[in-house]
């Protein structure tokens, strides 16, 4: 199995990445971000109390982004493998992750991530805003915030996969195939 980890602040760029990666390699997107929008869209309890939270750029607690990864797991059993984009974003669910593949003795092959500046985020978020209508996009306070949480709370956890001599980064600026054949190259070596 190809289990990726793709690594990387918000507007990075890890969503199209992905979108190009699940076709080459045949793999499904777990993205965390949009399993929560989903259930924000379909009006769940778990969307409603998500949704404050994600408004202001804060991340959600382990235990609900945990319950629905290990859900999508043993609802696709037979994947070839999984791309996971915004999460693990905590040691916390870094860990229960890794836990959650050795039952299924399918571990993470590695973690990749898109190394871009906070200016360039920023820039990259606002404009995205202008079109996703997502509002965490829309707010600068809020696009902050995120970043900040992201330094915080998710930086740390490129540690816990370089402690398992599994990360790489590469520069996340650049065309978009010019990046995807850099994440060709990694994947290759696994
Ligand atoms: P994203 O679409 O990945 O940018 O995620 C949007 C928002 O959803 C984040 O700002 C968090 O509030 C929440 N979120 C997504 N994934 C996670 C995660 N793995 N852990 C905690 N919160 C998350």
């Amino acid at each position: 199995m190809l289990n990726l980890v793709l690594f990387g602040p918000p507007g990075a760029g890890k969503g199209t990445q992905s979108q190009k990666l699940i076709e080459k390699y045949g793999l499904i997107h777990l993205s965390t971000g949009d399993l929560l929008r989903s259930e924000i869209a379909q009006g769940t309890d778990l969307g409603l109390e998500a949704k404050k939270l994600m408004d202001e750029g804060i991340l959600v607690p382990d235990a609900v982004v945990i319950g629905m990864i290990s859900h999508k797991l043993d609802a696709n059993r037979d994947a070839k493998g999984f791309i996971f984009d915004g999460f693990p974003r905590t040691v916390a669910q870094a860990e229960a992750l890794d836990s959650l593949l050795a039952s299924k003795n399918a571990p993470i092959s590695g973690m990749i991530a898109l190394e871009v500046d906070d200016d360039e985020l920023e820039r990259r978020l606002l404009e995205r805003g202008k079109e996703s209508g997502r509002p965490d996009d829309a707010n600068p306070e809020v696009i902050r915030k995120r970043i900040k949480e992201y330094n915080d709370k998710t930086a740390p956890v490129a540690g816990f996969y370089k402690a398992q001599n599994k990360f790489k980064s590469i520069n996340g600026i650049g065309s978009i195939d010019e990046i995807f054949n850099a994440i060709g190259d990694v994947i290759s070596t696994y």
